[in-house]
């Protein structure tokens, strides 16, 4: 069984002492393709640095994260712009907008956004969407930038039934994590209407962990109780929840 995290950011301090521990377990576990959303130019050093570690486990995106979208974005984005032109990267990730935190940059955020857009249709790549508290602001610049060229996944997926038919509207896979497993995380509740062909997994590591280690820090290797709980969902077995969305992510990321 392959199971494939779309959505880990394995180099985050918070796993320093026992990085090697977690991705071991994870990959004993069946989760063994880890793909890795960008933040800012802080961590990219720490990204090829885990990439020389696991080359044959970890695959890199390229992006600045729109709560670090701040008065230096524009640098921000040349950084991203450089590194794409250096060498290769599997998404432009993780784009987007986030007015949970804070709303002051949001025309810095959407233009940020924007012209991440651009990029991933330069580089054919996908996009790895974050969307907090902004389905309205995210769809309309989706609106505009949609063509053929533009596809990708919206992480972390939150949204309704009719904010998943548009986000995949937009030629994007919803990413289902720990949310599936709460009690009120909701999108349980429609998730069997959505053909399985529109899903990918992830962790958002070290962020929300599934039940029953909601709270705790997360790890790749708690997929499993996402799988299970997608296995009960579509009325399928793990194994082949696991190698469909495994197909997916391969569609997405071409790897
Ligand atoms: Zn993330």
């Amino acid at each position: 069984m392959t199971i494939t995290d779309t959505h880990t950011h394995l180099y985050s301090e918070e796993f320093d002492h026992d990085r090697d521990e977690i991705i071991q377990r994870a990959i004993q576990a069946g989760v063994s393709r880890f793909f890795i959303p960008a933040i800012d130019s802080s961590c990219t050093q720490s990204m090829y640095d885990l990439e020389k570690n696991y080359p044959h486990n970890v695959f890199l995106m390229m992006g600045l994260h729109p709560t670090y979208v701040k008065e230096n974005y524009l640098e921000e984005l040349q950084h991203v712009e450089d590194e794409l032109a250096k060498r290769k990267f599997y998404a432009i990730g993780e784009i987007g907008i986030d007015l949970y935190w804070d709303k002051t940059h949001l025309k810095e955020q959407q233009a940020a956004f924007k012209k991440q857009i651009q990029l991933a249709k330069k580089y054919k790549l996908p996009i790895v969407i974050h969307c907090r508290e902004a389905f309205d602001e995210i769809f309309e610049i989706l609106e505009e930038e949609k063509s053929a060229d533009l596809f990708g996944v919206f992480h972390c997926f939150t949204g309704t039934y009719d904010q998943a038919l548009q986000a995949m509207s937009y030629n994007m896979k919803l990413g289902i994590g720990g949310v599936v497993t709460f009690k009120n995380g909701k999108i349980d509740q429609f998730l069997s209407q959505i053909d399985l062909e529109h899903i990918v997994l992830e962790t958002d590591s070290p962020y929300l962990a599934p039940i029953p280690f909601r709270g705790k820090r997360n790890e790749s290797s708690y997929l499993i109780n996402v799988l299970d709980k997608l296995a009960q969902i579509y009325g399928l077995s793990q194994k082949d929840i696991a190698s469909m969305t495994t197909e997916n992510s391969k569609v997405i990321f071409g790897i």
